[in-house]
C-alpha cells in the first residue's frame, strides 16, 4: 500500500523530514499539494500566491526528475486526503507540521480524524529550529523576551544531520490532478508582479544562501541596516515556504566563520536574526490571540484614527516622507522591503498617522512575498509597542533622521523615488525644507512631482505621545 506525502509549507526535497520518513517506509509515495482556501486558516495574500505558483512549479519538476509526480488537488484538505486514500489504498500520511496556531489545530484535527479510520499520520518539524512548546523558561512557561529565549534555544536545540534529496522516489502513477495554471495564482491584468526579481524554489533558495555567504555576510551586522546595500540574505520567502531548512542557513554561516572567511560575530548575528523568526513562531504558538489583539491589552484602548486618505497615501508611497515612500514603493515593486525600512514605515503608520497596526499588517500580508503570520504580527506589535519584547512605547522613529542615518548618500531613496534623484543629499530626506531654488534646479515641484508631507512629524509625535501617555501604565 502506498503512503501519502502531503506538502504544504515545506516545498523542498532536501532536509525534508516528512519526505525522508515517507521514502524510508519503502513503499510507493503519493506526493500531493492541496490548495485549500477554506475558512480554517487565513487565506494567503496576493504576493504569496505568486510565490506559491513558482515554488510548486519547481517542486513538480524536481520530483519529476526523480521519477515521481506532484499531484495537485484543490478543496477541503481532509476531504481531498480521504478521496486520495480511497483512490490509492494508502494507509499512511506523512507531513511536516505547520505551526501557526489555526493551521496547527486544523492539521491535528485532520490527523485525528484519519487515525480514527485507521490511517497512520506522521507529523514532523521541518520548518523551525525547535518545535514550539519545547523552549521554556525555568518555571516551564513561554519566554516573553528574545535574548533569554534565544540563549535557551541555542543551548538545547540539536542540529539535525543533513538529509540529501533522494535520487529516485517510487511513486504511484495514473492519478489525475489539477493543472497549476488553472489555479490562477499569478496576476494577469495588471501584472503587478512583472518586476519581481525572485527565483522561487529549492535551487533558488540555495543560490540565495550561497550568494549571501560569499557576499553580504562578511559585513552583515553593519550592512543589514543600510537599505541600499545588498547585505542581507533575502531568504525570508524561501524560509517561509520551506524551500530551505533554517538550520542549513545558520550552518552555512557558521561554516564560513569556522573556515575563517568571515568573523564569527557575523555568523552569530545572522543566527540571531533567524532566531527572531523562531521567537515569533514560538510566541504565536503560546499566545494565538496575538494575531488580532494586542499582546499588552491596554494598547487596544488607543484612540486609533479612521483615516482612509492617510492609509491610502501610505500604501501608495505618497506620504511626502522620502524614506517611507521609498519603502512602500519597494514593497509594491519587489514584494519585499528591507527590514530597517519596514520598521520606519510601520512606525510612521502607527505613530505618525495613529492608524491601527492591524491595517498595516493586512497590507503587508497581501503584498509581501515573505508574508508570514507569526513574523508579521510579532514585528507589527513590536513597532506598536504592544508586543511581548517590544520597542518601548515612547520610541517614535523620526522618518527624516532615520533616512539621513541609514540612507546617508540617498541611494535607496533615489532608486525608489526617482522624482527626487537630483535633490542634493542635504535636503533629500526632507525636501520641503529645501530652498525653492534648490527644488527648482532639481526639477521638483512639491505637491506635483512629489507630495508635500501629509502630516507634520513633530505635531504627529506629540499627538501619539499624548495618546500613549493616557494608557494605563503610560506616564
Ligand atoms: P536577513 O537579515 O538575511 O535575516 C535572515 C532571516 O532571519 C530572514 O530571512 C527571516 O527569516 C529572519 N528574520 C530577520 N529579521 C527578522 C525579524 N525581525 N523577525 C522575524 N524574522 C526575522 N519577516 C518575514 O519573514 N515575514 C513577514 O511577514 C515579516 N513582516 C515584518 C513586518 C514588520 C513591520 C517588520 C519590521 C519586519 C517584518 N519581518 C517579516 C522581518 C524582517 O523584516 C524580514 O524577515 C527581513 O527583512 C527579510 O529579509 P532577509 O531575508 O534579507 O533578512
Amino acid at each position: 500500500r502506498p503512503v501519502i506525502l502531503w506538502f504544504r509549507k515545506d516545498l523542498r526535497l532536501g532536509d525534508n523530514p516528512a519526505l525522508a520518513q515517507a521514502v524510508a517506509a519503502g513503499r510507493p509515495v503519493v506526493p500531493v499539494f492541496i490548495f485549500d482556501e477554506g475558512p480554517a486558516v487565513r487565506p494567503i495574500g496576493a504576493a504569496s500566491r505568486w510565490w506559491l505558483h513558482g515554488s510548486l512549479r519547481v517542486l513538480a519538476a524536481d520530483l519529476r526528475a526523480r521519477g515521481a509526480s506532484l499531484l495537485l488537488r484543490r478543496g477541503d484538505s481532509e476531504a481531498e486526503l480521504r478521496r486520495l486514500i480511497e483512490e490509492t489504498g494508502a494507509d499512511a500520511v506523512y507531513m511536516n507540521r505547520r505551526f501557526e496556531p489555526d493551521a496547527f489545530v486544523h492539521d491535528a484535527d485532520i490527523a485525528q480524524a484519519l487515525k480514527a479510520d485507521g490511517v497512520e499520520c506522521h507529523g514532523c518539524n521541518g520548518a523551525l529550529l525547535c518545535r514550539p512548546g519545547t523552549v521554556l523558561n525555568g518555571s516551564g512557561g513561554p519566554y516573553r523576551v528574545f535574548t533569554p529565549f534565544f540563549r535557551t534555544l541555542m543551548a538545547t536545540a540539536s542540529v539535525p544531520p543533513p538529509m540529501t534529496a533522494p535520487a529516485a522516489i517510487a511513486s504511484v502513477r495514473g492519478l489525475s490532478g489539477e493543472a497549476l495554471e488553472d489555479w490562477a495564482l499569478r496576476p494577469t491584468a495588471p501584472d503587478w508582479a512583472a518586476g519581481f526579481d525572485w527565483t522561487p524554489g529549492e535551487a533558488g533558495a540555495g543560490d540565495a544562501l550561497a550568494a549571501f555567504v560569499s557576499g553580504g555576510l562578511k559585513s552583515y551586522s553593519k550592512g543589514r541596516d543600510r537599505p541600499a546595500e545588498p547585505a542581507t540574505s533575502r531568504l525570508s520567502p524561501h524560509l517561509h515556504w520551506g524551500e530551505i531548512h533554517p538550520w542549513r542557513a545558520i550552518e552555512a554561516a557558521r561554516r564560513a566563520a569556522s573556515d575563517g572567511r568571515i568573523a564569527p560575530a557575523e555568523a552569530d548575528k545572522f543566527a540571531a536574526e533567524v532566531g527572531w523568526r523562531e521567537f515569533s513562531a514560538h510566541l504565536l504558538h503560546h499566545f494565538p490571540q496575538m494575531t488580532d489583539t494586542a499582546f499588552r491589552p491596554e494598547y487596544d484602548r488607543l484612540p486609533w484614527r479612521d483615516d482612509p486618505a492617510g492609509l491610502r497615501a501610505w500604501k501608495r508611497g505618497l506620504t511626502g516622507y522620502p524614506v517611507v515612500d521609498a519603502g512602500m514603493r519597494q514593497l509594491w515593486a519587489m514584494g519585499w522591503m528591507h527590514n530597517r525600512v519596514r520598521m520606519i514605515v510601520a512606525s510612521f503608520l502607527i505613530k505618525d498617522l495613529l492608524i491601527d497596526w492591524r491595517a498595516g499588517e493586512a497590507w503587508f500580508w497581501d503584498t509581501l512575498v515573505d508574508a508570514d503570520l507569526a513574523s508579521n504580527v510579532q514585528n507589527w506589535q513590536w513597532v506598536a509597542g504592544s508586543g511581548a519584547d517590544a520597542s518601548p512605547w515612547f520610541r517614535i522613529f523620526n522618518p527624516v533622521t532615520q533616512g539621513q542615518k541609514f540612507d546617508a548618500d540617498g541611494r535607496y531613496v533615489r532608486r525608489w523615488v526617482p522624482a527626487l534623484k537630483d535633490v542634493p543629499d542635504r535636503w533629500l530626506h526632507a525636501p520641503w525644507t529645501a530652498p525653492p531654488a534648490v527644488l527648482q534646479a532639481a526639477g521638483v515641484r512639491l505637491g506635483r512631482d512629489y507630495p508635500a508631507p501629509i502630516v507634520d512629524h513633530a505635531e504627529a509625535r506629540d499627538r501619539a505621545l499624548r495618546a500613549l501617555r493616557a494608557l494605563p501604565g503610560g506616564s
